[in-house]
């Protein structure tokens, strides 16, 4: 399977190349930077430390798209939509792991769902995702006096907050109390709050270091409190996901995906 990664010279970009160029079932094609990119024209081998492979960055992302079965897209939303645009014209499947995506932006994605097979995961790991079902469980085990906060850590340098993760556990856990996350969700607290009223999912946000991403849903009741925690150790749980993502995509119809469908949870 040909793939392109968007973003290559990025934290993420990085990873993907190692774990594509690994992987015996792929080929790397192409790697897209932004335009005036201090990478363009260096080699995304050397970029992710795994040696000269021959393929130099390219701000092209139509041509990278044109010559792909799938493109694997860790950016910012703006980029990720022009892709998704370029992917419907050229029938490549797109692979999405950028968070941050608004509510128009996602309803965008699902209308160009119907042209190509698109696979949107806030978090691609395989621990994230069966955590993401154990948290719709338990909201519906437990009623509201069992009060729902998310924690989630990330390093210094993450753009969006709460972040991708932390809202799909939040909308999980609306899920399983059947109720929409933005009718109960309070994502900051500051000064003068007044009480916590019942059936509320609150966010808190932490940032530092170089945290690759830590995210703790705690259900608190009266004496009683449970605390689900995944802590990712290393960017490669997502890669692995996107590219196992990337992987199934192939022969599949076109359609609006999630890594649930993808690991069949
Ligand atoms: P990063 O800033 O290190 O990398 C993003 C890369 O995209 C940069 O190299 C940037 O130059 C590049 N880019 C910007 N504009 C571009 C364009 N027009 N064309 C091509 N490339 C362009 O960020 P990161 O830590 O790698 O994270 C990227 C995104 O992935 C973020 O939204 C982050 O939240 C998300 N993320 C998702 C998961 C997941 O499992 N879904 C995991 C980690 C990070």
């Amino acid at each position: 399977m040909k793939i392109a990664i968007i973003g290559c010279a990025g934290r993420m970009g990085r990873t993907l190349v190692q774990e594509v160029h690994a992987h015996k079932e792929t080929k790397l094609m192409a790697g897209v930077e932004q335009q005036g990119s201090v990478y363009m024209g260096k080699d995304i081998g050397i970029l992710a430390g795994i040696g000269e492979l021959g393929i130099a960055v390219t701000d092209d992302t139509e041509a990278a798209i044109k010559g792909s079965d799938a493109i694997i897209d860790f950016t910012q939303p703006d980029v990720t939509m022009r892709c998704a645009e370029l992917a419907v014209t050229r029938g490549t499947a797109h692979v999405i792991g950028t968070t941050g995506l608004s509510e128009e932006q996602m309803q965008q994605l699902r209308t160009f769902a119907k042209k190509i097979p698109i696979v949107y995961a806030p978090n691609m790991s395989i621990g994230v995702n069966v955590l993401l079902s154990l948290v719709e469980k338990l909201a519906a085990a437990l009623d509201d006096t069992y009060d729902i906060e998310i924690v989630e850590m990330h390093h210094r340098n993450k753009v969006d907050a709460p972040s991708g993760t932390a809202l799909a556990l939040g909308n999980v856990a609306a899920a399983g109390r059947k109720v929409k996350l933005e009718k109960v969700v309070r994502r900051t607290r500051d000064g003068y709050t007044g009480i916590r009223p019942p059936g509320e999912i609150g966010f808190a946000t932490l940032r530092g270091g170089d945290v690759v991403g830590e995210h703790t849903v705690i259900f608190a009741g009266n004496g009683e409190r449970i605390e689900l925690t995944h802590k990712a150790a290393s960017r490669v749980i997502f890669a692995r996901g996107a590219l196992r993502a990337a992987l199934w995509t192939k022969g599949r119809k076109p359609g609006f995906y999630t890594m649930q469908d993808v690991l069949e949870i």
